[in-house]
């Protein structure tokens, strides 16, 4: 394996969410699904939706003790929920942005336009070769590109609604982002973010961790288990900022979430790159982040997310805003004035925003400690609290969450007890 260049948190914008106030929440309205991912969060129950009811509940809790610019509708797969519009109309009318995350299985022109009268605010779609879809086949995730782009269309037919893809990556896919970039280069008008999560796993293969509820060991393997799919070692964000170089020169991330144990970790990792088809102008700059950030909280009371279509096709005029206090936005502003001069008709053409996202969820780290997305923005809650819904199967299986022991100081401590022991 070459030696992939680690990543320098510093260089980018800390993105300024916190527990309390932040981008984005996390509902989940069903733990019903119509696909078996491998890397899933949740076990698929058949009759797992929540009641109106309930729902309504867990968003007056979300009300209550946290800001959010958009609600992540989430499960299971919500689509499955027969109540899913009038769920997108409650958060709608609660004040926030409903974004489906959805496999897109049951979605159907039908279903969108009264998504859409509903209030819909954007689909996250997550489609990769974990799944064995009906809709498309696919040994290796470009296969997938003519179900995205589907998909992508479909949205933009309706008009009005953000796009958005995820897939999970592991060191058997890793080789692959470079073919998913290279598509979506070419539609940043339609496909407006494409995110990139890396798989989870506790490496039980190398038996380095037990794991305790309330002082009891406990056997995880069935909560965090291995896969195939996963292969045989775990992969970080800098390995994917690399891949996605590989395809795009110039992208360069440009704010992040830290993790809670290593602060040389970024748990999200966002860049937007400013595009005309397949032709990159450059990334956006570290500071129009921040001054996005900020001008969002201070007009609308909480932290950007998501921003609609109309909004991501303004990258020409924020480059130019930005260019004389900006030396990267200048940049970016650059080639487009050249590129406007070698075309003179594009002139009359948007420049748009488009986001890569990674994600690097939970790492467990080998003297025990949990990396955590530092101000997690996929926060849930479960009996009236919130939690991190990536580790939410513990709270339901053990009612707290599980506290990781290197194996080997087990081995010390348990020996120093017996030396003790012995010694008395
Ligand atoms: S801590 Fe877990 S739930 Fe929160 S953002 Fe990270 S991976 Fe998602």
């Amino acid at each position: 394996m070459t030696e992939v260049p680690a990543l320098n948190p510093r260089e980018y914008y800390r993105l300024p969410w916190s527990f309390t106030d932040n981008a984005i929440s996390w509902l989940e309205v069903t733990t019903s699904c119509n696909l078996a991912c491998e890397g899933c969060y949740r076990p698929n129950e058949k009759n797992g939706h929540k009641t109106l009811a309930q729902i309504a509940e867990e968003l007056a809790v979300l009300k209550k003790l946290r800001k959010s610019d958009c609600i992540s509708i989430a499960g299971g797969d919500p689509l499955v929920h027969p109540e899913i519009v009038e769920i997108v109309r409650m958060i709608k009318d609660g004040g926030w942005k409903p974004i489906l995350n959805t496999n897109g299985l049951k979605l159907t022109p039908e279903l969108l336009k009264d998504l859409k009268k509903a209030g819909v605010y954007g689909f996250t779609f997550h489609i990769d070769t974990t799944q064995k879809r009906s809709d498309s086949k696919a040994s290796v995730e470009a296969d997938h590109n003519a179900l995205r782009l589907k998909f992508a269309q479909m949205l933009a037919n309706e008009g009005g609604i953000g796009c958005s893809f995820n897939q999970t990556v592991s060191v058997k896919t890793l080789d692959q982002v470079p073919d998913v970039i290279r598509w979506a280069k070419q539609y940043p008008d339609i496909v407006h973010t494409m995110v990139f999560i890396l798989f989870r796993s506790p490496d039980l293969n190398d038996e380095a961790l037990d794991f305790y509820a309330y002082g009891k060991k406990m056997e995880i393997e069935n909560m965090y288990k291995e896969s195939p799919w996963g292969g045989d070692r775990l992969i970080k964000a800098n390995e994917v900022v690399a891949k996605i170089k590989e395809a795009d020169p110039l992208y360069e991330p440009n704010s992040y979430l830290g993790g809670t144990a290593d602060p040389m970790s970024t748990k999200w990792l966002l860049a937007s790159r400013v595009a005309r088809g397949s032709t990159t102008f450059g990334y956006t700059s570290p500071r129009l982040m921040e001054i996005s950030q900020h001008i969002n909280h201070l007009f609308k009371g909480t932290w950007l997310s998501y921003a609609d279509p109309k909004t991501t096709s303004l990258g020409r005029i924020a480059s130019f805003l930005l260019a004389p206090f900006d030396k990267k936005m200048r940049a970016v502003a650059r080639r487009i004035f050249i590129h406007t001069i070698k075309t003179p008709l594009s002139l009359f053409k948007p420049a748009y925003v488009q986001t890569f996202a990674i994600i690097q969820p939970v790492d467990f780290m080998a003297d025990g400690s949990l990396n955590m997305c530092d101000s997690c923005p996929d926060i849930t809650v479960h009996n009236g609290k919130l939690y991190w819904s990536c580790r939410l199967e513990e709270i339901k299986k053990y009612g707290c969450f599980l506290t990781a022991v290197p194996r080997k100081q087990t081995l010390h401590v348990v020996a120093d007890k017996t030396k003790k022991a012995a010694n008395q």
